[in-house]
């Protein structure tokens, strides 16, 4: 297994970017993250002014992946997640659906213990670990780290965590994936522009799938097969992701198109990733079970 330290960060995914580590279809590779401050709020005298914002989501990578080309998708199968024993977060006055609220920035530093956040002495949250930034290298422009869209990205979807796969589609050669952006929690919509921010190693196979596409990102749990969009407003969003979803089941399925309309509406949930990023990610999520009862194989 490959092992690829935090030394070498990127704040934009792009085909130029010259890669990092090399490795073959179907190899497993431990991936080094700083948490999306590059760590700067971490030591007990760091403040908001200790930030350096050139230094926003710094992404591990990018990993070159032998065989994958434009047209093909890259599989990437979250295999682990361990966490740093301290995450951060914080609520500011220039970001977030409640800034308004916020007098002036606040950090608060959270420890985490026996698989619990410790908010406070009254409350322990559960750790539900998940990768905010996860993406590929555009087709045709670099997009910087905080901004997810076709190409993946800071997408801030809890539903890519421990056992997720994640489909990608390729755009350069090698595929570029590189991630970063850890939580140890947080909620959909990440409302105030945070989760539990943390450092971290993340076990990852990357699959290529040869000459096999779809033009946006899919995550498949042991429950749930959905399809992400990210766009300029939350409303364009969910209507893609809408879109996404619908032609996936039809693609991927024996369902008839009327058929996915009305599973769609009976039986998939649309939810919020995140409200907070440059473009806003919406996902459609659909039981795995009712999709293999029309023939659906995880490819
Ligand atoms: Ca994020
Ligand atoms: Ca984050």
């Amino acid at each position: 297994m490959k092992n690829l330290n935090r030394d070498q960060v990127i704040y934009t995914m792009s085909r130029e970017h010259r890669p990092v580590l090399t490795v073959k279809s179907g190899e497993t590779v431990t991936v080094h993250t700083y948490d999306c401050f590059k760590d700067r709020l971490i030591p007990e005298d760091s403040s908001f002014d200790s930030l350096l914002f050139d230094e926003l989501n710094p992404a591990t990578g990018p990993i070159f992946v032998e065989d994958a080309k434009p047209g093909d998708t890259l599989r990437a199968d979250i295999l682990d997640i361990s966490l740093a024993p301290l995450g951060v977060t914080e609520i500011d006055p220039e970001f977030g659906c409640l800034a308004k609220l916020v007098k002036k920035p606040v950090v608060k530093r959270l420890p985490v213990e026996n698989k619990k956040i410790i908010f406070s002495p009254k409350l322990s949250l559960d750790l539900k670990p998940m990768i905010g930034v996860i993406g590929v290298a555009p087709a045709d422009r670099d997009i910087p780290t905080d901004t997810p869209d076709s190409h993946g990205g800071n997408m801030d979807c809890t539903q890519i965590k421990t056992g997720a796969s994640v489909y990608f589609p390729v755009s350069a050669k090698g595929a570029l994936l590189s991630l970063g952006d850890l939580h140890a929690c947080m909620g959909d919509g990440e409302i105030g522009g945070c989760g539990v921010e943390i450092a971290g190693e993340v076990t990852l196979k990357l699959t290529v799938i040869p000459a096999y596409q779809k033009p946006y990102p899919v995550v498949v749990t042991d429950k749930e097969v959905m399809a992400v969009a990210s766009c300029k407003t939350v409303d364009e969003a969910w209507q893609k992701a809408v879109e996404y979803l619908h032609d996936y089941m039809v693609s991927e399925t024996e369902l008839t198109s009327d058929e996915a309309v009305m599973l769609q509406s009976i039986a998939a949930d649309l939810s919020i990733c995140q409200t907070v990023n440059p473009n806003k990610t919406v996902r459609m999520s659909i039981p795995l079970k009712y999709l293999e009862a029309y023939g659906y194989r995880q490819k």
